[in-house]
């Protein structure tokens, strides 16, 4: 059985030491155009750092400050992948010194996965798995990793091979700069053409909708501070929008570009209706991120909007009907009254929406960073 390579509490601690560059930041900035610079920078940073491709790196500035990492690997019916996938992770991480745990979630896999996996964990304590009794779909599955992890920092990847471990380094050193989470980006992708296409329409969409510059949101190959597993909910398909989860929570985003290969054994778990169910969810995580807190701004503008809109179209037939004009073949007066109608039901959804966020306030959801 192989042991951590590193004792815990032989790495010097990280976090502090970039809070206060973070905090840096921001005292220094004392007169305007200073302020607007750093101001300027922290977006550039935020959002497009990331640009050049990664060069490798020795193995010696592979070492990470981070205290231990955990890695998630959702899988379903990857029995092939598993073990070539252990194996490089090891790989990998012992070159960083870094100690690490592996956490493999099976999502109800019918091949011989589970047993892979068992056999792993029995073998290197290092490994742990989880396994789901049915198929609860990739959300889920890092949902339940992101709540077991003890790691400072957590990678996500898929367990398919098309994810490269050697990436994890240059993960890491980017969360080292202070971001919250970092996303790889497929630059170069080996997938199916029509996945390539429809995957850049949508990014192009949750970029526009969700105003988070990276590219590729639904990468598998991911790195995250542990107060961001900690605080985000991962939950039907949310997966393809967890930077969008995470910035609405005040974390900061980043993007690397990563290796992507193409799929080795078995076959991808998504066909064509990922881009659909996509979509719905969009409208869930734009509507969840930005109106949960206050409905009625969503539902009383457009209930408001209707209404009046309605009244404009009804006034104006009343003043028809005044002067002396028939009403019975009109069919806007139909559009007024639906205008109306639908307008009134909005806005008492958004009532309803508003007591049900004041009966539900509570002071947990706020995620605290600091505190004196
Ligand atoms: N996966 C999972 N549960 C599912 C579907 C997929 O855990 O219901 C895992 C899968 O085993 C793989 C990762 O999620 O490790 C990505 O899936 P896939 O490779 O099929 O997606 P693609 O690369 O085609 O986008
Ligand atoms: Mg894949």
């Amino acid at each position: 059985m192989e042991e951590n390579l590193i004792p815990e509490n032989d790495t010097p601690r990280e976090s502090s030491a970039n809070q206060n560059a973070r905090q840096g930041d921001e005292n220094t900035s004392s007169n305007k155009s200073s302020y607007r610079k750093s101001h300027y920078y922290n977006r550039r940073r935020k959002f497009y750092n990331n640009r050049q491709t990664q060069q490798p790196q020795s193995s010696s500035s592979n070492r990470t400050s981070f205290k231990k990492i955990s890695i998630v690997l959702p899988l379903y019916n990857e029995e092939e992948s598993i073990n070539p996938l252990a194996n490089e992770i090891r790989k990998v991480l012992r070159a960083a010194e870094v100690s690490f745990e592996v956490i493999f979630v099976d999502d109800g896999s019918t091949d011989k996965s589970l047993k892979v996996i068992k056999d792993i964990c029995r073998q290197d304590r290092r490994f742990k798995y989880i396994s789901f009794r049915k198929n609860y779909g990739k959300s889920a599955a890092l949902q339940i990793g992101f709540k077991n992890v003890t790691g400072e920092a957590v990678i996500t990847m898929d367990a398919d091979l098309q994810d490269d471990p050697n990436e994890i380094p240059s993960l890491l050193k980017k969360l080292e700069e202070g971001f919250d989470l970092v996303s790889g980006w497929k630059k170069k992708r080996h997938d199916p053409f029509i996945k390539k296409i429809s995957s850049r329409f949508f990014n192009f969409v949750t970029r526009l909708m969700t105003g988070i510059k990276i590219h590729d949101f639904n990468c598998g190959l991911k790195a995250y501070r542990k107060e961001v597993t900690d605080s985000v909910k991962v939950y039907g398909e949310l997966h393809r929008y967890v930077p969008v989860l995470a910035d609405w929570e005040g974390f900061s985003v980043s993007e690397i570009v990563v290796k992507h290969h193409p799929r080795r054994y078995g076959k991808t778990k998504f066909g064509i209706s990922r881009f659909f169910k996509g979509f719905v969810d969009l409208i869930t995580v734009v509507f969840s991120t930005r109106y949960i807190k206050r409905p009625m701004h969503f539902f009383g503008f457009l209930g408001a909007f209707s209404f009046i809109v309605g009244l404009i179209v009804n006034g104006y037939l009343t003043y028809d009907w005044i002067m002396g004009k028939a009403l019975s073949n009109r069919p806007m007066l139909f559009l007024g009254m639906l205008l109306i109608i639908v307008g009134v039901q909005f806005f008492s959804v958004g009532l309803l929406g508003e007591m049900l966020v004041h009966n539900s306030m509570d002071d947990k959801e706020y995620i605290i960073k600091d505190k004196g």
